[in-house]
């Protein structure tokens, strides 16, 4: 697993970050969301240690990422903001000499460039020199120096950043695809991104933490809207008299009938539904409101 602790870093008087915590679980996709500026960059590059923190800890697989910096990025592959990448090697040349930095046995050499280009549809490439190659092409190279040694974690900062729209598409399922295999942190500014992606997203505002959050239990709420026919005196109180009803807030709806978003502790919808039919309401609409990743986010974000 992924542990990360009370990590601060400060660039002169710019605070980056102010003691952000956070733990990834094996076989977790995790999306690191933020504006620009938050300080995900940052975060990754001390959880992969290319940053010293000012404070704080990060343990890779239980091992401390200060103390045992090579045994961690054994373990890791990494997709930085822009990974050098050498303009004059052919893929296969570049491939190769990751696999020397890695020291990835001679024997292992072509079932790895194998998987690596195959896993990220580099196969027709291997020849070209990277200079010829578009830039989703080099972000898939990017990702293929990151998995060819089969990494346990895989850390990505803004995998898709300065692709179009088609190659972010082929770039997500990739991820996701490499999700079988590794642990995988990416950091994002787009919302829609990280809720294609990822299971679990951490938002980081300003620095830190504001949210930790399964996307899957995101989506629940205890807020129901009903839309009825007509307007009828007894329905608030009828409504307010519910066990569970914290609140009940009239409204119209879009295309103009009586609405009502009604909160609660606990699930509401089928005692209103209950009550609806008990009292004869003509009932237009009867839905428990869901909660976006952006709604959530805009909240954080304003509340920041
Ligand atoms: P993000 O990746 O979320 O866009 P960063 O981690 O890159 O955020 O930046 C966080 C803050 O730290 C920003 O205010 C940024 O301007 C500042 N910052 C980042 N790197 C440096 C640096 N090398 N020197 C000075 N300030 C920096």
């Amino acid at each position: 697993m992924i542990h990360v602790q009370n990590i601060a870093k400060s660039y002169g008087n710019i605070q980056a970050l102010r003691g952000v915590s956070f733990d990834i679980q094996p076989g977790e996709i995790v999306g690191l969301l933020g504006p620009n500026g938050a300080g995900k960059s940052t975060a990754i590059k001390i959880i992969t240690g290319f940053l010293h923190p000012d404070e704080g800890l990060v343990e890779i697989d239980g091992l401390n990422v200060l103390r045992e910096l090579r045994a961690v990025q054994a373990k890791i592959g990494y997709l930085s903001e822009n990974t050098p990448l050498y303009p004059e090697l052919s893929v296969q040349a570049y491939l190769r000499m990751i696999a020397d930095l890695r020291s990835i046995p001679e024997p292992d050499f072509i079932r790895r460039l194998s998987d690596a280009v195959y896993g990220v549809g580099l196969q027709d490439y291997l020849t070209r020199p990277i200079a010829s190659l578009s830039k989703g092409l080099r972000q898939r190279l990017g990702l293929a120096q990151a998995i060819l040694h089969k990494p346990q974690f895989l850390i990505l900062d803004e995998p898709t950043v300065g692709l179009d729209p088609t190659q972010i598409v082929e770039i997500r399922a990739l991820i996701k695809s490499l999700a079988q295999e590794s642990t995988i942190l990416f950091s994002s500014h787009i919302l829609s991104e990280v809720e294609a992606i990822c299971d679990r997203v951490v938002i980081i505002i300003n620095g830190e933490v504001k949210a930790d959050q399964r996307l899957s239990e995101l989506s629940r709420s205890n807020d129901a809207t009903l839309v009825l026919q007509n307007d009828s005196d007894d329905v608030e109180r009828s409504l307010n008299a519910l066990a569970g009803v914290e609140r009940v807030q009239p409204l119209r709806s879009l295309d103009d009938y009586p609405a009502y978003r009604i909160s609660g502790s606990v699930d509401i919808t089928p005692r209103i539904y209950t009550v609806a039919r008990e009292r004869d309401w003509a009932v237009r609409e009867l839905r428990r409101d869901t909660v976006t990743l952006e709604s959530f986010f805009n909240q954080l974000a304003t509340t920041a």
